[in-house]
């Protein structure tokens, strides 16, 4: 079964993201040893190295690894950084994020979800991971700025609490748009006024709930 899962993770850094444009080789070297598997539930076990988004529980995914790969290389990590993540799901990007950086404070809304991540992040002893309840479309102030910000849920708009929260010389990285599809936005944060973005191509995530993010009663 292990070995099953190992040859299937190789067969993931290769064929679905080195082969499909990610160079970072801290990224696929990271990727290629995270496993996957263990931020699952049992019966999706088998299939944590296809290239989708999984069901968590709580109508929430752990995102498709090529999205993962594509977002975690466009933060630059050279393993320095304070990193915030808002949406913590599964607690597998937070714990890639653990790897590349110094320092990680995630942000879930759902309880449940985060509990499970802690005691995934305990389990393979990363200390170096601080998290809490809460929403995170407001960013964690007491703990900004941050060298990088990365949202894993679809924002209606860039939310001015996190861009306030970006150091200067900082990143953030997210996915802006509608409820089913979103444009993912790299914007740096170039002086205390002057930003700069760019899209890095569309993707579809779950909605960003939230007072910078949708109403959990909006429609559509
Ligand atoms: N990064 C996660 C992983 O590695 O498994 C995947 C995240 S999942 C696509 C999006 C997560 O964002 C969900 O767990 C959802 O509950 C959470 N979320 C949505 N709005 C949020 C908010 N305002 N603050 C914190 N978490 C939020």
């Amino acid at each position: 079964m292990s070995e099953h899962l190992e040859e299937a993770r190789r067969e993931m850094v290769e064929r679905h993201l080195r082969a499909r444009g990610i160079h970072d080789e801290r990224v696929l070297e990271a990727m290629g040893r995270l496993e996957r598997h263990q931020f699952v539930d049992g019966p999706m076990m088998n299939r944590a190295y296809e290239d989708r988004a999984l069901p968590i529980g709580q109508g929430q995914t752990i995102s498709q690894p090529w999205i993962v790969a594509l977002m975690t290389e466009a933060l630059q990590l050279v393993g320095d950084e304070r990193v915030l993540e808002v949406g913590t799901g599964s607690g597998y990007q937070a714990a890639l994020l653990s790897r590349l950086c110094a320092k990680v404070y995630t942000i879930e809304r759902h309880s449940e979800l985060l509990i499970r991540a802690r005691r995934i992040f305990e389990t393979l002893e990363l200390d170096n991971i601080i998290s809490r309840r809460g929403d995170g479309s407001i960013g964690w102030p007491a703990e900004a700025p941050f060298d990088r910000i990365i949202v894993t849920a679809g924002a209606p708009q860039v939310p001015e609490a996190l861009v306030r929260q970006l150091a200067i010389g900082g990143r953030l990285v997210l996915p802006v748009g509608d409820r089913r599809e979103q444009e993912l936005k790299v914007i740096d944060r170039l002086s205390e006024s002057a930003f700069r973005g760019r899209s890095a191509g569309s993707c579809a995530f779950v909605p960003l709930l939230g007072k910078e993010g949708w109403s959990p009663n909006q429609p559509g």
